[in-house]
């Protein structure tokens, strides 16, 4: 089968492109972190020492990066992606960059001639593992039936939202609806613990009630609660901490350049920077609880975490 290129080899890229593998294709696959390309060789990707090697003979390149800045460095620099792909590759990026960094990049491709597809997701680490994320497309109307047969290994439900910058919108709007979602559940458990309700009893009675939500229901902050939580494993990510606080601020200045205040997640945003700035940053996002006060009962949960950081 086709061999694909694969740049960025993190929580979210090793098991994406793991599914790629299942699915027959040969990955190549390049990271500048060392352990995550020992990590992806273990999953079976070819791992490779350059962006040219990832991309050389590739029929499809797919980049997730952290953030903005490092897609146009790996796809638009003078050794990159763009410069080094064969005239019929396509180039997916599903990495959260936001709309401004999305249009950038498409410009850039039209210039040098690459097929190029924003194609942001949702689901988590879970659903990249299981193979069943969320695909947000953007960008031209013939690039998008090839990209969506290269992405269903990964995904179940897919939307082509729009032309240049649009997938990114709706994963701007998502994030913002979970970023604050997962802010508010660090401060309702924390205000639940500090009540003295019992966590689970409260998980239980939440998930039947008006209060229930994705990321309550998968990242839940408290210890113990759902054994799979980061949380229940000493927040390791899962979901970095700095790159929710990221997707905020892209929410907010997306809300800014259509003249749109976006109250709630300039303190959620906050809250979160705060955490991130004080040790939390590379922690899940969940682990926001633990940045909220010293609670004696979750301190006692979590003490070997925190002593791990
Ligand atoms: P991560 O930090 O675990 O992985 C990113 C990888 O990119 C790292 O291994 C890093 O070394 C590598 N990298 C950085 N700069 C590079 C460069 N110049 N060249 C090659 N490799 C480089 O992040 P992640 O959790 O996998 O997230 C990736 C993207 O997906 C982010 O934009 C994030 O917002 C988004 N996302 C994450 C999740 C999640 O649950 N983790 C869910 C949906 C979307």
């Amino acid at each position: 089968m086709a061999t694909i290129g694969w740049i960025g080899l993190g929580h979210m890229g090793i098991p994406m492109s793991s599914n790629m593998l299942k699915a027959g294709y040969t990955v190549r696959g390049f990271d500048i972190d060392l352990l995550a390309l020992r990590r992806a060789k273990a999953a079976g990707v070819q791992t490779v020492n350059s962006i040219r090697d990832a991309v050389s003979g590739a029929v499809a390149v797919f980049t997730m990066l952290p953030a903005g800045p490092d897609v146009e460095q790996v796809l638009t620099s003078h050794d990159g992606v763009f410069a080094n792909a064969a005239p019929d590759t396509i180039v997916i990026d599903c990495s959260t960059i936001g709309v401004q960094y999305a249009k950038k990049i498409h410009n850039a491709a039209r210039q040098v001639n690459v097929a190029f597809v924003e194609s942001p997701v949702s689901g988590g680490t879970e659903g990249a593992a299981a193979g069943n994320l969320t695909f947000m497309l953007g960008g031209d109307d013939r690039y998008i039936d090839r990209a969506k047969e290269l992405l269903d290994p990964m995904g179940e439900f897919m939307s082509h939202v729009g032309g240049a910058g649009a997938g990114q919108a709706a994963k701007v709007v998502n994030n913002l609806i979970m970023g604050v979602s997962v802010t508010i559940n660090s401060e309702a458990t924390f205000l639940a613990e500090r009540l003295g309700l019992d966590l689970k009893n409260l998980y239980d009675i939440v998930l039947h009630s008006s209060g229930d939500n994705w990321s309550f229901r998968k990242w839940n902050p408290a210890p113990g609660v759902v054994p799979e939580s980061p949380a229940s494993h000493g927040y390791v990510a899962g979901f970095k901490t700095w790159l929710l606080a990221k997707d905020l601020h892209l929410a907010i200045e997306a809300g800014e350049s259509v003249g749109v205040r976006l109250a709630t997640a300039e303190a959620a945003h906050g809250l979160l920077r705060k955490h991130a700035d004080t040790g939390g940053a590379d922690l899940d996002c969940s682990s926001l609880i633990l940045g909220l006060g010293k609670s004696a009962h979750l301190g006692e949960l979590t003490g070997a975490t925190r002593s791990a950081k």
